[in-house]
């Protein structure tokens, strides 16, 4: 195709002439050096791109290719464990070629091109396959089996399947088309990464993505499929509560995102992520894990590469079948790129110099999100949730990038350095945090735990609601002026704070909280209450009943291990028997 001719260069954008061949989206390599770019607006036959790495040193005048293709990625085994940069070159490899300075215009493929897998065939010649049908499986890890799929828009009778060790580029498949011709399928496909990846149909979610973090999963639960926001001030533990989700959520698949963050928070990641065992298995949680990371030497533009990288990537093991979880951080970084190149393109500004697609933007990225029925005649279902951090200029909720992104996320963690200064962990405010599955989760809930899980959920909430309104008259007046039940009210609520939602990270046994456990675990701490409202009633002074031994138990339950949770029932009989005893106590002093 013909090339082009550089006219400006500002910084990572470069607009070029003589590109009428080219379209909106495609790739596009810059100079005799070819840096990768892409279209993103187009003028006559001037085509504006958006640079993925550095420009300096371009001049007016050098050539631009056009490759006549939209940003692409590679999908097929092998994307677990290396860890891409946005635009899916594997940066270990890239070390090894280069050394730490990555050089500009490399050109590795996003999978290698070496490595043999080993294809285990689940259909026979003959075999009549659909778009999304399963022709057979690669164990790409321990902890991975990858489904291979008929890439959409394929359809046919499998003439030949081949059965042992391929690269990814060796044929697997033939399958002879409806119109009579052969289609070859080998290991990788591309997609591009700005089309959704296609599915059957979408469902509501209608069953939690347990994290085994109290508070999450209690009072503000998140849906396989679903999407949630939270904000990330620092020091208030949202490497921590990132950790833990990616450790202990019900997804098989965990994608993480980290977008253009301080270059030494990406180094924690990069660090530390790889140290992470998956708690089920005891492999590395890499087994399971697929990194993105924009290195501190790519331009901001890479960001919003890494954000579209991510999601594909996340949607193709979705279709698979399994339960994806992607994690980006953060996506104020990704606007911050998208207000950049938006005012280097000399676009209308809308709210604080974001461009007016903003909000589209960011809703087309969280709508990728979903539990659906995928592609293929088996009918499973897959499910992409998503979990987006922010991170807004001095933790400002009004922020337009939190605002557009609580527009269309369905939970929010409210995080605050608050409760972190108070060393109250994880520090999810109980007060300003939503989640809008509540209702979709309705009949699951009340399936698996009953009614009376759902009130006491509910009488919690109201019972640490009374007692923010209580701290205000107690900061005026002191504690002594409330009534007995008002006191009761904070002495549980107290609980309910200490003893269910504050959940140590760093606890062998805590760390984790099964459901079973939550229920048994609030199941103490309303009985308590509930004995103790009728004690108050027969005249016990609250003092005797804070007091109580028993509520020594109650505060160490959640240490109990998940083996043990038949002790719950010992505790339960003895919150009665000392109740019992109080009253008669009280009795006899009348
Ligand atoms: P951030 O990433 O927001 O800067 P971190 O996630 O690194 O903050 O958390 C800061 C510190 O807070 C941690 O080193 C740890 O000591 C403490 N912390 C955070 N969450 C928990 C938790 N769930 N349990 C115990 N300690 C926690």
């Amino acid at each position: 195709m013909k090339s082009g001719k550089i006219v400006k260069v500002a910084g990572p954008l470069v607009v070029a002439e003589g590109m009428q061949n080219t379209k909106m989206y495609d790739v596009v390599r810059v100079s005799e050096q070819r840096l990768m770019g892409e279209v993103i607006e187009m003028r006559g036959d001037e085509a504006s791109i958006q640079v993925y790495e550095e420009t300096g040193g371009l001049g007016v005048g050098e050539p631009v290719f056009p490759t006549g293709e939209p940003l692409s990625v590679e999908l097929g085994p092998g994307l677990i464990e290396p860890i891409y940069d946005g635009i899916q070159r594997p940066l270990d490899i890239i070390r090894n070629q280069v050394g730490d300075r990555i050089t500009r215009g490399i050109d590795i493929p996003g999978l290698s091109r070496e490595k043999k897998w080993d294809f285990k065939p689940s259909v026979k010649p003959g075999t009549k396959v659909e778009e999304g049908d399963v022709l057979g499986t690669v164990q790409e890890t321990v902890l991975v089996l990858h489904r291979v799929m008929v890439p959409p828009g394929i359809k046919g009778v499998v003439k030949k399947i081949e059965e042992g060790e391929h690269l990814v580029t060796d044929r697997i498949a033939t399958i002879e088309g409806e119109n009579g011709k052969d289609v070859e399928i080998t290991l990788l496909t591309k997609w591009p990464v700005r089309t959704p990846r296609p599915y059957k149909e979408k469902l509501t979610p209608n069953e939690p993505l347990s994290t085994g973090q109290r508070v999450i999963d209690a009072f503000f639960p998140i849906t396989k499929g679903g999407t949630a926001c939270v904000p990330g001030p620092f020091g208030s533990g949202k490497t921590v509560v990132q950790h833990q989700l990616a450790k202990w959520a019900d997804a098989q698949i965990i994608v993480y995102v980290g977008c253009g963050e301080r270059g030494n928070e990406m180094t924690d990641v990069l660090i530390e992520f790889p140290q992470l065992t998956d708690p089920h298995s005891g492999e590395p949680l890499m087994l399971r894990t697929i990194l993105i990371a924009n290195t501190s030497n790519m331009p901001v533009a890479a960001r919003e590469a890494s954000v579209y990288t991510g999601i594909t990537l996340a949607e193709y093991y979705r279709d698979m079948g399994y339960s994806v979880a992607l994690m980006a951080d953060s996506t104020s970084r990704w606007a911050e790129a998208m207000r950049e190149m938006s005012g280097r393109l000399e676009e209308m500004p809308g709210e604080e110099g974001y461009p007016a697609y903003l909000g589209t933007r960011i809703a087309e990225f969280y709508e990728r999100a979903g539990r659906v029925v995928c592609l293929g005649s088996d009918g499973r279902e897959g499910a992409l949730s998503v979990i987006g951090a922010v991170s807004p200029p001095g933790g400002d909720l009004s922020d337009p990038v939190v605002q557009a992104t609580l527009r269309v996320v369905r939970v929010f963690w409210s995080l605050e350095d608050k409760l972190a200064y108070r060393r109250h962990f994880p520090a999810i405010s109980w007060l300003t945090s939503y989640s809008l599955y509540v209702p979709n989760l309705q009949e699951h809930m009340l399936k698996k735990h009953g009614k009376q899980w759902m009130g006491n959920v509910d009488h919690a909430l109201a019972i640490l609601q009374e007692e923010a309104e209580l701290e205000e008259i107690v900061r005026l007046v002191g504690l002594d002026a409330l009534s007995p039940d008002k006191r009761l009210i904070m002495e549980t609520a107290k609980s309910i704070r200490e003893d269910f939602l504050h959940q140590n990270a760093f606890d062998e046994v805590d760390t984790y909280s099964s459901f079973e456990k939550m229920v048994k675990l609030m199941e103490l701490i309303i009985l308590f209450h509930t004995l103790s409202e009728d004690a108050l009633g027969s005249g016990v002074p609250v003092v005797d009943i804070a007091s109580l031994a028993v509520r020594e138990r109650i505060a160490r339950a959640k240490f109990t291990p998940e083996e043990k949770l038949d002790e719950f029932e010992n505790i339960k009989n003895e919150i009665r028997r000392s109740f019992e005893e109080l009253k008669e106590k009280v009795a006899t002093e009348v």
